[in-house]
C-alpha cells in the first residue's frame, strides 16, 4: 500500500475502529475493506442477485490504491454502528425560539457524527425588533450565532472532528454591519466560517455607487438603506484584517438550484463548496489526479482512460453511500434521498502540474484545469444517467430543471472539496490549491529541527544535480523558490507556491474549475502581508465577473494563530 507514515499516523489517530480501551481493532487495509463492503451493500437494494462481492472488490481497489477517497465521515463510520457518512449539511434557522434551538440540537447531533453544518441566519428578525409574545426586544442573529458557537465548542470535546459551521447573512439584513465585524475579536464565534450572502442587486449598486434597501425578514418591509460601497468596503476591510467574512453570490447559487420547487438555496456547508437546500446533506469524494498520470517518452500526461474509469466507479460508490447512509434526522433522510446530491471532485491538482512541468499560474495550467474538470463533469453526469436507467432518476426529477432531458440519478454530481485530511492520507496537494510551501522545518522531540521537503521538488533537484541541505535551508527561509540563487529557470517557473501565484491567477483557476462544477469550488485566494485593501476589492469584483460562486481570501499574517506559516521556524 503506497501510504506514507504521516498518513498512517492520521488514520490511526482518528479513523480506525477502536475497542472500549481505545485500541485499534482494524488495520489501515481493514479500514478500506470495511468501507468497501458497507458501501457495496447498496447494490442489493436494486438487485437481489447483485454481485456485491465484486463491487466491494472494485471499491476496495479504488480506495486502497488512493485513486479516490470518500469524505472523512464515510471512512470513519461506514460499516460501524453510527453509519453517518456525509460531510456536509445545511439546517434551516427560522425566526422562533423553538426553531432556533431545534437547529442547535440538530447541529449537535450532526457534529457528534463528524459532519459539518451550514446555516443562514437571514430569517432572524434584527436586533432591537419587538418580540410579540413577551413584549421584549429581539437580540438579533449575531447573538444567536454565539449560542450555536458555544454548543459546537461543547460537542467538539467528545467528538472525532472539531465541528465546523458556516454562518451566512444576506447583505440586505439590517444587522449586516455587525455581522461583518463580529469575528474581529478573534476569540468570538471561532467555530464558524462566515460569508455575506451577496445579491446581484447589491453588486449593481456597488458599481453605480448607490444606496440599497435593508429588509426586515420578519415583516418583509424595507427598514432602511446603506450605501452599497460603504458596506462593500466594510466587507473588504474586515477580510483584509482577518480573512473574514468571505462572500457568496446567492443569485448564482439559485440559478443552479436544480429543484427550485423545494425552496431557495440560502447557505453552503462550512467550507463553501457545497450549496444545499435546508435539511439536505451531501457526500463528497475526491479523485487523486497524481494517480491518473502516465509516463510517455514526452513526459507525464493525463491517463484519460483510467480517469474515466475512476469517475464511473466513484459515481457508483457515492450513489451507494446515499443508500447505506444512516442519517441523523428523518428530515435529512427524506431531503437527501429526494435529490441525491453527490459531490465528486479532485485533489493533487498542483502536484499533477509539477509532474507535467506546467506552472499553476499559466494559461496552460488553467486549460488543463478546464480539460480535467470538463471530463469529470461530463463523464460523471453520464455515469449518473446510466445509473438512472437501472435505479431510476432522483425522486424530484420531474420537478427539476433537468425534467425535459435525460433522467439522471443525482441532482448534482460535482464539487471541489478542500480535502484537508484526504489529501494528507493520499499524500498529495490539497484540492485544487497550489502547493503552500516546498520545504518547512519540523521540530523534533529532542529539540533539533528536521527539514521536510516536497518529494517532487526533491526528485527534480536531485535529477538536476543541485540538491543540497544548504539550498533547502534557503527555500525554507524565503518560503519560496522565487528568489533563491542557483535554481534553474525551468524549475523556478514550475515550482511556484501559493504566495508566488498572484491573486488574479488564484481567481482565474477557481473560475476555470467552477465552469465545469455543478456545486462550488473550495479555494482560498492568498495575499502577501503587504497587499492593500484595493487589491482585495479587485479580487472580489473579479470573482464576480468570472462566474465564481463565492470567494474566500487570506492575507498572510493577518490572524495571530494561522495554521500554515511560510518562512518561519514553527
Ligand atoms: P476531509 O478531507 O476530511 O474529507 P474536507 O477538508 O474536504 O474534509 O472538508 C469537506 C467538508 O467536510 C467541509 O466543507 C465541511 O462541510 C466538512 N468538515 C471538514 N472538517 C470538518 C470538521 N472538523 N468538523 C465537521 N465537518 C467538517
Amino acid at each position: 500500500m503506497p501510504i506514507s507514515e504521516n498518513a498512517k499516523a492520521v488514520l490511526e489517530r482518528r479513523y480506525l475502529a477502536r475497542d472500549e480501551q481505545g485500541q485499534p481493532t482494524e488495520t489501515v487495509d481493514g479500514l478500506f475493506r470495511r468501507v468497501a463492503n458497507a458501501v457495496a451493500e447498496g447494490d442489493r437494494r436494486f438487485d437481489s442477485k447483485a454481485d456485491v462481492v465484486a463491487t466491494a472488490k472494485e471499491f476496495y481497489e479504488l480506495m486502497v490504491s488512493l485513486d479516490f477517497l470518500p469524505n472523512s465521515p464515510t471512512l470513519m463510520n461506514a460499516g460501524r454502528p453510527l453509519g453517518q457518512l456525509s460531510a456536509c449539511f445545511v439546517l434551516p434557522v427560522a425566526d422562533s425560539m423553538e426553531d432556533i434551538f431545534d437547529a442547535i440540537k440538530n447541529a449537535a447531533l450532526i457534529h457528534k457524527s463528524g459532519g459539518g453544518t451550514g446555516f443562514s441566519f437571514s430569517r432572524l428578525r434584527p436586533k432591537g425588533s419587538t418580540v410579540n409574545s413577551t413584549g421584549g426586544v429581539a437580540s438579533g442573529p449575531i447573538s444567536f450565532m454565539k449560542v450555536f458557537n458555544a454548543a459546537t465548542e461543547a460537542v467538539k470535546q467528545g467528538g472525532t472532528r472539531r465541528g465546523a459551521n458556516m454562518g451566512i447573512l444576506r447583505v440586505d439584513h439590517p444587522d449586516i454591519l455587525e455581522f461583518i465585524t463580529c469575528k474581529n475579536d478573534t476569540r468570538e464565534i471561532t467555530n464558524f466560517n462566515l460569508s455575506v450572502g451577496i445579491t446581484e442587486a447589491f453588486m449593481e449598486a456597488v458599481s453605480q455607487d448607490k444606496p440599497y434597501d435593508l429588509v426586515d425578514p420578519a415583516t418583509g418591509r424595507v427598514v432602511g438603506q446603506h450605501s452599497a460601497r460603504a458596506v462593500f468596503d466594510a466587507i473588504v476591510t474586515s477580510a483584509w484584517q482577518t480573512g473574514e467574512p468571505g462572500i457568496i453570490f446567492l443569485d448564482r447559487l439559485n440559478r443552479d438550484n436544480v429543484v427550485p420547487s423545494q425552496g431557495e438555496i440560502e447557505s453552503t456547508n462550512p467550507c463553501g463548496e457545497q450549496p444545499l437546500l435546508p435539511y439536505e446533506s451531501c457526500n463528497l469524494g475526491s479523485i487523486n489526479l497524481v494517480n491518473h498520470l502516465m509516463k510517455t517518452p514526452a513526459g507525464w500526461v493525463l491517463d484519460r482512460a483510467k480517469l474515466e474509469k475512476t469517475i464511473r466507479t466513484a459515481v457508483h460508490f457515492l450513489d451507494n453511500v446515499i443508500e447505506v447512509n444512516q442519517y441523523p434526522l428523518p428530515e435529512i433522510d427524506r431531503m437527501t434521498r429526494s435529490t441525491r446530491k453527490i459531490g465528486l471532485g479532485v485533489m493533487g491538482f498542483a502536484d499533477m502540474l509539477l509532474h507535467m512541468g506546467v506552472p499553476y499560474n499559466s494559461e496552460e495550467g488553467v486549460a488543463l484545469a478546464e480539460e480535467i474538470m470538463d471530463t469529470v463533469n461530463s463523464i460523471g453526469h453520464q455515469a449518473s444517467e446510466e445509473l438512472a436507467e437501472i435505479r431510476g432518476p432522483f425522486p424530484l426529477f420531474d420537478q427539476s430543471i433537468y425534467r425535459d432531458g435525460r433522467p439522471i440519478r443525482n441532482a448534482t454530481v460535482t464539487t471541489i472539496a478542500p480535502t484537508g485530511t484526504l489529501s494528507i492520507i493520499a499524500g498529495v496537494s490539497s484540492g485544487v490549491e497550489p502547493v503552500f510551501a516546498y520545504a518547512y522545518i519540523r521540530n523534533v522531540m529532542d529539540g533539533t529541527h528536521l527539514i521536510e521537503t516536497n518529494q517532487i521538488l526533491k526528485d527534480r533537484l536531485v535529477e538536476a544535480g543541485i540538491y543540497s541541505d544548504e539550498l533547502m535551508h534557503k527555500i525554507v527561509e524565503q518560503g519560496s523558490l522565487a528568489h533563491v540563487d542557483g535554481i534553474p529557470e525551468d524549475i523556478r517557473r514550475v515550482f511556484v507556491c501559493a504566495h508566488d501565484v498572484s491573486p488574479i491567477w488564484h481567481v482565474k483557476m477557481q473560475a476555470a474549475f467552477q465552469r465545469y462544477t455543478d456545486n462550488a469550488v473550495s479555494k482560498t485566494v492568498n495575499f502577501p502581508n503587504s497587499a492593500t485593501k484595493e487589491e482585495v476589492a479587485e479580487v472580489y469584483r473579479l470573482a464576480f465577473t468570472l462566474g465564481c460562486k463565492g470567494t474566500t481570501i487570506y492575507r498572510d499574517g493577518s490572524r495571530n494563530e494561522q495554521v500554515l506559516n511560510i518562512g518561519k521556524v514553527n
